[in-house]
């Protein structure tokens, strides 16, 4: 690609490195990390594909912003520190105007969390933007899926099916919380700060991408246990509550993604250690499979949310 590297030097490299765990970043063949003794890496990647994951016209600000959100939600939902990020883009061209809006989203939001850019690769091809993010969990309190117990109480960190109500406006349903709905779907926060107080506190934890019904699924399969929402519990916003009396669709805020909340649980003896916004939604039980409390009856609830090459 023509003038690569004048690209990444003004659009990435100008950001001083300034989280004390990178020791070397951009401009090397690697970068170096400084450990601290007692700590894990926790490490994952996202890869957003145009056409699959977001359509051309997206803001590039958005895209940005989006693309650092979903990883470091990866990393609070593990209850790990976010440290560094490495950004691999394949573009189609160079587009300045693009570029200058996708850099202004990513590195505000990593400016917020502390987060260095330390690396990454640039090619051409289809548009394709990868990151991995890295940070710090100390050894033996990472919040794995797999932890879950039976009795424990189930706990999400703010309000769900706002970032879902946000797609059905985009696809022409109307409401006069068009603003608050579009921002939760277009600019998500990761939610480290509860990941990080919750670490020495909860059993299990995932972040909600897929909808709460998928995610808290992978937590009772992982974790060989079931679960009982209570609907009456759920936290929702009042445009949610609206859309749900307008059309009867009261399942959208438990199976539509994209709201980047945590789901957790904890044992109930240590449940008044919580100290962070969280909603106590249900329970964890020895009996496999999600059921949902609604109107005082419980009924199996198929554990639905998007699925990549689901038919
Ligand atoms: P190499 O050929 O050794 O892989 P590159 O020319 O690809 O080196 O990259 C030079 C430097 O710029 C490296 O430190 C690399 O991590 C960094 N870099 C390349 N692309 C990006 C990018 N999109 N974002 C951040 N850093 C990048
Ligand atoms: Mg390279």
């Amino acid at each position: 690609m023509p003038a690569e590297f004048d690209l990444i030097q003004k659009y990435f490299a100008c950001h001083e490195v300034k989280n004390p765990v990178t020791e070397l970043g951009i401009g090397d063949d690697c970068a170096l990390l400084s450990i601290p003794s007692g700590y894990r890496v926790a490490t994952t990647v996202d890869t957003m594909v145009e056409g699959v994951h977001f359509f051309a016209d997206v803001d590039p600000f958005h895209l940005g912003h989006k693309l650092l959100a979903v990883n470091l939600s990866d990393l609070a939902s593990m209850g790990a520190e976010p440290v560094a990020v490495m950004l691999a883009l394949t573009l189609p061209e160079v587009n300045e105007r693009w570029l200058k809006g996708f850099s202004a989203g990513l590195m505000g939001l990593a400016q917020q969390f502390n987060v260095d850019l330390i690396g990454g690769d640039t090619t051409t091809g289809p548009l394709t933007l990868s990151i991995q993010a890295i940070g710090l969990v100390p050894e033996h309190h990472a919040l794995l899926r797999s932890n879950a117990q039976a009795d424990d109480l189930i706990y999400v960190s703010g309000d769900i099916g706002e970032a879902g109500l946000g797609l059905k406006i985009k696809q022409g349903y109307q409401t006069t919380y068009d603003d608050q709905a579009f921002t939760r779907f277009n600019l998500p926060m990761p939610r480290i700060e509860t990941g990080l107080s919750i670490r020495h506190i909860a059993n299990a934890c995932i972040d909600i991408s897929d909808g709460l019904a998928a995610d808290l699924g992978h937590i009772l399969a992982k974790s060989n246990v079931g679960a009982t929402l209570e609907w009456d519990r759920l936290p929702l916003s009042q445009a949610v509550k609206e859309y749900i009396e307008d059309t009867g669709d009261w399942q959208m805020p438990l199976i539509t993604g994209d709201d980047y909340e945590l789901c957790f649980t904890v044992p109930e003896k240590k449940a008044p250690l919580l100290d962070c916004e969280a909603v106590y939604v249900g329970r964890i039980d020895s009996q496999p499979g999600l059921r949902i409390m609604k109107q005082k009856q419980i009924k199996p609830f198929a554990m639905r949310g998007f699925e990549h090459f689901a038919e």
